[in-house]
């Protein structure tokens, strides 16, 4: 493997150009008009433009991305997260164009990328489950027997469904009816697909997930746990590992239960597993995402392994040489999505030009970033700036890191989650340990709620609907 061409831009196309360069690889990055004088762009060997800014025209667009590819001598591409990462007729093209995809086979893909297929292939694993249905509902009759056997709250979920959407909470078996037919047209809508099912809603969960890794020869190994509770609108902003609630005993079941789900679907390369834990320490699988993670590189500062040259080495057919008994947990690592986001008024997307744009540094601290002073957040895309990740000896220096790096970490220009950030990194229950996957909503309080003028607030509302939803149609992602 010559050339890599990196199919994503930002923070993330950088991420990986990194990896390759230090293994000798050229880099190549594909770029929409916005984009021109991007970071990874820059950071390339080699760029081409795909197309307009839109992702439907550019970063989405299949066929522009293997042409390029073919033209330009690449042998392999990376697709990084989003965008066409978990995309199976994608990862097909790459293979039937006689480049190596840096990532699982298409049909694992396929399996994981729906929720229902995904239950369905781990079942003959004995893997804990969310209580609830694994087939898609027939209509609202079933729905409402359903909801009544397994008892309020529940969740209608979109087998599809992705990045937080796709999911509706129900508290009164009176709700089970519209509920359904909401989420199957939100669901058509949004992912072309509109198959959902019902899920026991469990009232105070964290959000655990482990980082797999697997080679083409049968090799599982898990890389430990993250902890991703500190969520707004079923996404993650602040992710730690390791978690402050497992024990040795409950890590290695929960790897376990991990690698089965990925020997399920034959996986290969990087992947992760998605679970809630409830209150009392049970655990259940949610989903596996087929790709890096974008909270990969609080693993890789906790064990040490460079997630990205796995991924590459895995794909040039090599076995892993890491074996589970070589791993431990080293300190403690804590990562800020650093969104354009303003968190004043419920995380609404913030545009503009950044006009002051300087990042800390420091021992400890590790900013995965995607923009620079002077350019504009474009409105096309995913509003993430960039990942500030620190890691200490412990928690506690891990926390201090944190505030010393928002502290030093200088945005003007647009708002953003850093001085959300600083309110996580502050909290008692934070500190404490003691979270769920309502930490924002119980404690986060939204100040111009009270003080907004009501013109205001429905602009605002606007549009975050119409952001929201150029999203969902432009991010939806075909299935085969
Ligand atoms: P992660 O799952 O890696 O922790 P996110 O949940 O934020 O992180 O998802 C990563 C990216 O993938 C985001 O940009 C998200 O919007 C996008 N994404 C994932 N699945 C889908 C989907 N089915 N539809 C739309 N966007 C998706
Ligand atoms: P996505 O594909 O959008 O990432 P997930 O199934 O991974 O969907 O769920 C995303 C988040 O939604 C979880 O981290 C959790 O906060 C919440 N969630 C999902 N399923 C449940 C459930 N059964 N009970 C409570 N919360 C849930
Ligand atoms: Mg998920």
């Amino acid at each position: 493997m010559k050339k890599i061409l990196v199919a994503n831009r930002g923070e993330i196309a950088c991420r990986v150009m990194r990896s390759a360069k230090k293994l000798g690889i050229a880099t190549v990055a594909v770029y929409s008009e916005v984009d021109v004088n991007a970071p990874h762009v820059v950071l390339a060997d080699e760029a081409y433009l795909v197309g307009p800014s839109p992702s439907d025209q550019s970063y989405l667009v299949i066929d522009k991305i293997i042409k390029v590819a073919v033209d330009c001598g690449a042998d392999a591409i990376h697709p990084g997260y989003g965008f066409l990462s978990e995309n199976a007729v994608f990862a097909n093209a790459v293979k039937e164009a006689g480049l190596t995809f840096i990532g699982p086979s298409a049909e694992s893909i396929t399996v994981m990328g729906s929720k229902l297929a995904a239950k369905e292939a781990v079942s003959k694993f004995d893997i804990p489950m969310v209580p609830g249905t694994d087939k898609a509902l027939k209509d609202k009759e079933e729905a409402l027997t359903i909801a009544k056997s397994i008892g309020t709250p529940v969740l209608i979920k979109a087998s599809a469904g992705g990045g937080g959407k796709g999911m509706r909470i129900v508290h009164e078996l009176s709700e089970v009816g519209e509920a359904f037919d909401r989420a199957v047209s939100e669901a058509t809508n949004a992912f072309g697909d509109g198959s959902v099912f019902i899920e026991k809603y469990i009232t105070s969960p964290r959000h655990i997930e482990i980082q797999i890794l697997a080679d083409n020869h049968d090799n599982y190994i898990h890389l430990f746990e993250r902890e991703c509770s500190i969520q707004r609108r079923h996404q993650k902003v602040v992710e730690e590992a390791p978690s402050v609630v497992l024990d040795d005993d409950l890590r290695h079941r929960m790897g376990q239960a991990a690698i089965d789900v990925a020997r399920s679907c034959n996986y290969s390369g990087a992947g992760t597993v998605e679970f809630l834990l409830d209150s009392e320490k049970n655990f259940y699988f949610l989903e596996m995402n087929t790709r890096l993670q974008v909270e990969h590189p609080i693993t890789e500062l906790i064990s040490g392994v460079d997630l990205v040259e796995q991924q590459i080495k895995v794909a040039r057919g090599e076995h892993l040489t890491i074996k589970q008994d070589m791993l431990s947990i080293t300190g403690h690592a804590i990562e800020l999505r650093v969104y354009a986001e303003d968190p004043e008024t419920n995380f609404m997307p913030s545009i503009g030009t950044l006009d002051t744009y300087q990042l800390p540094s420091g021992q400890g601290i590790r900013v995965d970033n995607g923009y620079r002073e002077g350019m504009e957040v474009p409105i096309y895309y995913d509003p993430m700036l960039s990942k500030l990740v620190t890691y200490g000896a412990d928690r506690d220096e891990a926390i201090a890191k944190m505030i010393y790096a928002i502290d030093n970490y200088h945005i003007e220009g647009v708002k953003n989650t850093l001085s959300f950030g600083e309110f996580v990194m502050r909290h008692p229950a934070f500190l404490s340990g003691d979270i769920d996957t309502h930490f924002v909503a119980k404690y986060f309080t939204n100040k111009d709620d009270t003080s907004a003028n009501p013109e205001d607030e429905l602009a605002a509302k606007i549009a975050l609907k119409l952001f929201l939803e150029y999203k969902s149609n432009h991010l939806a992602i075909p299935r085969l």
